[in-house]
């Protein structure tokens, strides 16, 4: 009953449309499906759950950066990379500790992967931090992750990671190559350093399947026709006059 209205009410579609970069959470995404992505194919709208999951990542962010904001660390928030690079993205914040700057990520995870990373960081979250310190030119940054259970925190102090971030960048200069100039669909890739099965929760599995390049057509039921239907009388005469969706 009421379920059945904060379900509606939370599920949201998704934008889609063509773009010619690449976001800085996409590393350690499946090549395929960051061509689907950039390409702006369709993806099922969000479902309700997972929205309001979203929606409660967002609220912890704004929690932990208020807080940091008080105790007068804070200098800067949603850094942005400079505009024209291989990436887009902002950067949590920058606090200002002992005389030193840091670019900090806020993650809020599962309890499992809370547990995983008992001694060191997720190597997704790793990377999207070591870009950063790349574009921010600051030479060192704080993951802080937060168990989505019970808010317990955990940090994670790392330096620039040069080859690491020279390997990246010259992999999605490939990548932007592969897709965006040359137009192709990158192969099946290599799962074995995957982290979890991204395949399971793809929102393009069955273009994956299909190896699909091109953005499918409406399906010819939802084309407007050409011609407006001949209806019989009256009908068609009313439809004239008042319009197909007034009260006949
Ligand atoms: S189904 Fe798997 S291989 Fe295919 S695009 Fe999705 S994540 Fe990649």
């Amino acid at each position: 009953m009421l379920i059945e209205l904060l379900e509606e009410y939370f599920q949201r579609e998704e934008p889609h449309r063509e773009r010619d970069y690449f976001y800085v959470s996409e590393v350690g995404k499946c090549p395929r499906q960051i061509f689907y992505a950039v390409k702006g194919f369709p993806r099922p709208p969000l479902d309700g759950q997972t929205a309001r999951k979203l929606a409660v990542g967002e609220e912890a962010h704004r929690r932990i950066v208020q807080a940091m904001y008080e105790l007068g660390i804070v200098v800067a928030v949603e850094a942005p990379i400079p505009p024209g690079a291989l990436f887009h993205g902002r950067a949590d914040a920058i606090v200002s500790l002992s005389g030193k700057n840091y670019v900090v990520e806020i993650k809020t995870v599962h309890p499992y992967n809370f547990d995983q990373m008992a001694i060191a960081p997720r190597r997704d979250h790793y990377l999207q931090l070591q870009l950063y310190l790349h574009y921010l030119q600051i030479p060192q940054g704080i993951i802080l992750a937060e168990n989505k259970a019970t808010q317990e925190l955990r940090e994670f102090v790392v330096e620039l990671d040069r080859p690491e971030v020279n390997r990246v960048l010259a992999e999605f200069e490939a990548l932007r190559e592969l897709i965006f100039v040359r137009g192709e669909l990158p192969p099946l890739p290599d799962k074995t350093d995957w982290e979890y099965d991204q395949c399971k929760y793809c929102p393009f599995a069955d273009f994956c399947r299909k190896d699909m390049r091109e953005i499918p057509r409406p399906e010819a039921s939802l084309e407007v026709p050409a011609e407006p239907p001949v209806l019989p009388e009256p009908y068609e005469r009313e439809i004239r006059v008042l319009g197909l969706f007034d009260e006949l």
